[in-house]
C-alpha cells in the first residue's frame, strides 16, 4: 500500500512506493528493449497511439483488449511501476509511460524535428486529459535521461505524473509571482542562447548548475499554445539546445520537465538541468548552491557550439 506523507519540517511530500524497487534496468542494445516496436508486451496496453498513415497524416488509437499495435511513432501507456495510479493501494493519480520514438537510436540531441513534435504534441494531449479530472492537483511532465538522471531504460522517453497535491516546488515558484512575472524578469536578464519564433532558450541568471537552461515563451503566456506550429517551434528549440548540450559536454545526462501556469498570472516554462555537478551538504543542507560556470559563459558557449560544429 503506497501513501502520502508530509515531512512537518520541511512541507516536503513523501510517497512510498516500495514496487519501484523491483523495476527492470535496460540499456545498450535493442535486443530485449521493452519500449522498441514488436516489444509491446513487455508493458501495458497503450492508452494512446499515434500512427502515421501513408499520406503522411497522424490518428490517434489504443490498444484493445489484449492487442498491441506495433506500427506507432509515438507511444503511451501506464508505467508498470506507478507512483501514482487508480488502483485502491495506490495514491490516486497517473503515471504514464511515453515513448518519444520508435527508433532505439534517437537520442536528445539527434531525433528530427518532426519526431520530438509528434512526442511533445501526445504529451500535452494526455496533460489536457490527466488535468480534467478533478482529482487531480498537478500534472508534472519530465523526462530523465541516463542512469545518472533516474531513467532506468535507455530507449527515449518522457514521463507524465499527475498527483492529488499541488508539489511544493510549483507552489513555491507560485509564490513569487507576488511582484510580477519572475521568468518574464530572467528572460529579460539571462543571456539567451537561440530562439525560434516566440520560443527562447535562455541560461537563467541563479542558475544552479553549469549549463542550466530554461526554455519557455518570449512573451507573457501561461501555458504552451497547443497549435501546430508552435509546437513544432518549442521542438526545434528543444532539439537544438539539446544538440548544443551535447556539442558542449559530449554525452550528458540530464532531467527536464515542464511548469505550465494554473492562471494567466504564470509563465509555463522548461527547465534542463544537465548533470553536470553533484548537490553536497551545502546544496543539501542549505539550499545554497555551488556553481563554477557563470551563465553568461555557459550562454557563450552554447552560442557558439553548433558554429563551430555545424
Ligand atoms: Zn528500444
Ligand atoms: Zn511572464
Ligand atoms: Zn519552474
Amino acid at each position: 500500500m503506497s501513501k502520502l506523507t508530509r515531512s512537518p519540517l520541511t512541507g516536503e511530500w513523501v510517497v512510498y512506493a516500495p514496487r519501484r524497487g523491483r523495476r527492470p534496468i535496460h540499456y545498450g542494445k535493442i535486443e530485449g528493449c521493452p519500449f522498441c516496436p514488436g516489444n509491446e508486451y513487455a508493458t501495458p496496453p497503450a492508452k494512446l497511439l499515434y500512427v502515421r498513415s501513408s499520406d503522411g497524416s497522424i490518428h490517434r488509437f489504443k490498444d484493445g483488449d489484449g492487442g498491441r499495435r506495433s506500427d506507432w511513432i509515438v507511444r503511451v501507456f501506464d508505467n508498470l511501476y506507478p507512483i501514482f495510479s487508480d488502483s485502491p493501494e495506490s495514491v490516486y493519480g497517473y503515471h504514464e509511460v511515453l515513448v518519444e520514438t520508435p527508433r532505439h537510436e534517437d537520442k536528445p540531441w539527434s531525433i528530427s524535428i518532426d519526431q520530438q513534435a509528434v512526442a511533445i504534441q501526445a504529451a500535452l494531449e494526455r496533460i489536457d486529459t490527466m488535468r480534467s479530472d478533478p482529482k487531480i492537483g498537478y500534472v508534472l511532465l519530465f523526462k530523465n535521461y541516463g542512469r545518472s538522471a533516474g531513467a532506468s531504460i535507455e530507449h527515449m522517453h518522457m514521463q507524465i505524473v499527475a498527483s492529488p497535491i499541488l508539489p511544493p516546488r510549483v507552489e513555491s515558484e507560485l509564490s513569487s509571482y507576488r511582484d510580477g512575472c519572475p521568468v518574464c524578469m530572467l528572460i529579460r536578464e539571462s543571456p539567451s542562447v537561440v530562439s525560434y519564433d516566440d520560443i527562447v532558450v535562455v541560461c537563467p541568471k541563479a542558475s544552479f548548475k553549469p549549463y542550466e537552461a530554461m526554455v519557455t515563451s518570449i512573451e507573457h503566456k501561461h501555458d504552451i499554445p497547443r497549435t501546430e506550429s508552435y509546437i513544432e517551434a518549442l521542438a526545434k528549440a528543444l532539439v537544438d539546445v539539446m544538440h548544443r548540450l551535447r556539442l558542449t559536454l559530449g554525452e550528458f545526462e540530464f532531467n527536464y520537465w515542464l511548469h505550465y501556469g494554473l492562471t494567466q498570472d504564470h509563465h509555463w516554462h522548461i527547465e534542463i538541468l544537465p548533470k553536470t555537478s553533484i548537490w553536497a551538504g551545502l546544496e543539501l543542507g542549505g539550499w545554497i548552491y555551488v556553481n563554477t560556470l557563470p551563465p553568461n559563459e555557459a550562454a557563450d558557449s552554447l552560442r557558439r557550439s553548433s558554429l563551430q560544429h555545424p
